[in-house]
């Protein structure tokens, strides 16, 4: 039987969830849009015509997508943990991660210390 803290954070990451998969389903809806200049001309957006604003903005959407993407992972990856009873706990070093952390990031997969040291390492 779950605790309410438990059941909480499960929908809550449920939520997220379900809301990094329509922000993905949107991204991919808009690259197909984009990767059809045929209906685009039809389109009466005259900003649309000069290709070189397009692929500055192509790029953008695609960095969001490999962040979203992540997101989703580490969404999924923390669902998991939960049922197995092993959520909350840093990946890396195996401590508790701080509760205001979860609070922020529910997702969270790293105590901040680890995730600190992994932000300059890159
Ligand atoms: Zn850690």
């Amino acid at each position: 039987m779950d605790s309410p803290e438990t059941a909480a954070v499960r929908e809550r990451l449920l939520a997220d969830e379900q809301q990094t998969v329509e922000q993905i389903d949107a991204l991919d809806e808009r690259a197909r849009e984009l990767q059809s200049p045929d209906e685009v001309a039809f389109s009466s957006d005259a900003s649309r015509a000069d290709d070189a604003p397009l692929a500055v903005e192509r790029e953008k959407e695609l960095a969001l997508r490999r962040t979203l993407q992540q997101r989703l992972r580490d969404v999924r990856s923390a669902l998991g943990k939960l049922e197995q009873g092993t959520y909350g706990r840093c990946e890396a070093c195996g401590q508790p991660i701080s509760p205001q952390r979860l609070r922020a990031q529910p997702h969270a997969a790293l105590c901040i210390n680890c995730q600190a040291k992994m932000e300059r390492a890159r």
